[in-house]
């Protein structure tokens, strides 16, 4: 049976999900006194993270003070990586950018350059935004490739050479003191959307089809990871019928060797279209070329057949395309094979959408993935206990 939620951390959690907004509801849904309430919010007021305002209008007689979580007390340090470009950015902790960078970044120089430009954006970044590095409370790192969460190092990635367990928070530290949480970029652009577009759903899945492919699973409002940070890395799963497909990670007829953007632009140039990855491939399909449409189509149904299994394994609510393949001929491709293959039962209640946060997903999932960590009812106690709070 669950115990009673009493800890100032619970009660930060109540206030932050909008089940509590007053000091009466809070001594409503605790069980706890007037008096020890008013000692945790206390310390919750002190370090800045709960603030009150307003009033609550919908009772009578002397109107309750509202409590809020401050979202403007820390900021979260976000990035995102992609093969050949990144972006990042300053969030307050309800995910608004107050400052932000795009540009060309390549994984494939090796996780040192590249977490020592990053490091120099988030430099820049907050003193645009005009916050101090002791107001960062976390940092959060999205990278295209399979990560063990816990220790936030990359597991032999396919297409970032050099990084194979390489300590992303170890060298992120060295400039900033805060706590850095790596994650998968699928992970966290399903973890983005999913709170900007389908907060309810209860089992949501994104695919990403970019220079890559692969998938996040969101489960009850959380990232399903898996054992081993796997979970969802669908992009090398192996087609029974295309052994001639060559992959970058070495195995022959991956699903990412035969429909990812990669794939696809190398089949393009072959065919006499130069294109040099998944954004010139999205360019061609925008322009409706037709080798490009003709084989947008194809891929979609390749990654519609790996999709079948998962939408029959997780029955979810949502099927999400994102990245630079997710336009219209690819994602019929993927509808066309879905619907035709997959239980009616388990199709009958799916949306097949496309993503609505473009680049920007993957930072909106750091923040609520670094937000939601820190400020979770036992990391909070902790960072009280150990006076750690920016
Ligand atoms: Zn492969």
């Amino acid at each position: 049976m669950a115990t009673a939620p009493t800890s100032a951390g619970s009660m930060l959690q109540l206030v932050r999900s909008g089940q509590a907004n007053t000091r009466r509801e809070l001594q409503a849904l605790t069980g706890l006194s007037r008096s020890t309430v008013a000692h945790r919010l206390d310390l919750l007021l002190d370090v800045g993270w709960l603030e009150e305002s307003g009033v609550d209008s919908s009772s009578g007689g002397r109107p309750p003070t509202r409590l809020r979580f401050n979202e403007g007390h820390a900021v979260v340090l976000a990035a995102s990586l992609d093969t050949t470009r990144a972006r990042a950015a300053v969030l307050d902790l309800g995910g608004r950018p107050l400052a932000e960078h795009s540009g060309d970044l390549h994984v494939s120089d090796g996780p040192e350059p590249v977490l020592d430009t990053l490091a120099g954006w988030f430099t820049d970044l907050l003193e645009r935004a005009g916050r101090r590095a002791d107001e960062v409370c976390g940092i959060g790192v999205a990278v295209p490739g399979p990560v063990e969460f816990e220790t936030g190092r990359v597991v032999r990635p396919p297409i970032m050479p050099g990084w194979d367990g390489y300590p992303i928070p170890d060298h992120l530290r060295k400039t900033f003191d805060a706590p850095v949480l790596v994650d998968n970029d699928a992970n966290m652009m399903a973890l983005g959307e999913h709170a900007a577009g389908h907060p309810d759903c209860p089992a949501f899945v994104l695919v990403k089809v970019s220079t890559g492919i692969g998938a996040g699973v969101i489960v009850s409002g959380g990232v399903y990871r898996g054992i081993d940070g796997g979970a969802g890395d669908i992009g090398h799963i192996r087609l029974h019928d295309r052994d001639d497909a060559l992959c970058q990670c070495g195995s022959r007829g991956c699903l990412a060797a035969v429909a990812s953007g990669r794939a696809l632009a190398a089949e393009l140039t072959r065919l006499g279209v130069p294109t040099d990855s998944g954004s010139g491939v999205r360019d061609h399909l925008r322009a409706d070329l037709p080798e490009a449409v003709r084989l947008a189509r194809e891929a979609g149904r390749r990654v519609g057949e790996v999709l079948t299994t998962v939408v029959c394994v997780l029955n979810p609510g949502v099927l999400m395309v994102s990245g630079d393949l997710a336009e219209t001929h690819f994602v019929t491709g993927v509808r066309e094979v879905l619907y035709q293959r997959a239980l009616a039962r388990a199709t009958r209640n799916l949306q097949v959408v496309t993503g609505r946060l473009g680049d920007r997903a993957g930072l909106h999932g750091v923040g609520r993935l670094v937000v939601d960590h820190l400020y979770a009812p036992a990391q909070a106690d902790a960072r009280l206990a150990e006076g750690t709070a920016p």
